[in-house]
């Protein structure tokens, strides 16, 4: 299997992203490789840190692992959303491929300070690992909201997303372009959609010439998730679609067969509709879009 880096470059080049998915539990851990492997197009399984908690950060690291044994597939594994130093190397010592190194919360320049140490810390653990930095305010909590919250304050500028990446030497960045973690209830039903500034997104990568992650695209108009690509989007995160279809999908399954006990013969309903949100998001992710500038890959 290609490295992250190499796959994030030929992505890059040929002006399509790679989906990045959270999972949760072993149904999600089943759904993404496997609407991976039925596209034949690289995947990221993503877990945050209370993701790991509840499943185990080394035993995601050996399911994932000995998928890609089993299916000759391009599963990279990401260690989403970590917010100190001791868990990035926990994440790093079970073979994750990639750290999102998280503290957005900060003030900028401690973030800075911080995440430039860690870059150092966790590169002289494995120099392969790509780390990602993130700078403004896209909220947090993959569920569903109530109301939006105020974000249009913490856009990053394409300056600070310049001078962030060259103190830090961060692989990757994370902006916050019009994304948001979560969707509002209204999403959820589809009356309403995220829009993002893809200007911001064109002058971001100009100014950067690094790797871009998009998180929080749940939700998200599809022609601006194109957009995002081809103004150099890398990576795009989806969770809380996912979230939503478990649950919805483990209530059918459940109300479907009421006197049902066997996991076996409940779960593979909630499989197949999970599989088929990521097919479908992995689809458009990778349709072509007017690639980025080949000169910007890293
Ligand atoms: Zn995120």
């Amino acid at each position: 299997m290609r490295s992250l880096r190499e796959i994030l470059s030929d992505a890059q080049n040929r002006g399509v992203a790679v989906g990045h998915f959270n999972v949760s539990d072993l149904t999600m851990l089943q759904a993404v490789p496997a609407a991976a492997r039925e596209l034949s197009v690289p995947v990221l399984v993503g877990a945050s840190e209370g993701e790991r908690a509840f499943l185990g950060t080394r035993q995601i690291a050996a399911l994932v692992r000995a998928l890609r044994e089993q299916y000759d597939c391009e599963i990279s594994l990401n260690a989403d959303h970590t917010h100190s130093l001791a868990k990035a190397e926990e994440a790093v010592i079970a073979g994750f491929d990639s750290v999102v190194f998280d503290l957005s919360a900060l003030p900028f320049e401690a973030n800075a300070q911080q995440t430039k140490q860690a870059v150092e810390a966790l590169k002289s653990r494995n120099p392969s690992l790509l780390v990602e930095g993130e700078i403004g305010d896209i909220g947090s909590g993959s569920e569903i909201h109530d109301r939006a919250p105020e974000l249009a304050r913490g856009l990053t500028t394409p300056e600070e997303a310049r001078q962030f990446v060259e103190f830090t030497r961060v692989d990757v960045l994370a902006p916050a372009v019009g994304n948001m973690h979560g969707m509002l209830a209204s999403m959820v039903g589809g009356s309403a959609r995220k829009r993002l500034d893809i200007d911001r997104i064109r002058q971001i990568k100009a100014a950067t010439g690094s790797f871009l992650t998009l998180h929080g695209a749940s939700g998200t108009d599809s022609m601006d998730l194109c957009r995002a690509i081809g103004a150099g989007i890398n990576i795009i995160h989806i969770n809380t679609e996912l979230r939503v279809t478990w649950r919805r999908a483990l209530e059918d399954s459940l109300s479907a067969q009421a006197r049902e006990v066997v996991p076996y013969k409940i779960l593979p309903q909630v499989v197949e509709s999970l599989k088929q949100v990521v097919r479908a998001r992995l689809e458009l992710f990778n349709q072509p879009q007017s690639a980025a500038p080949s000169e910007l890959a890293s």
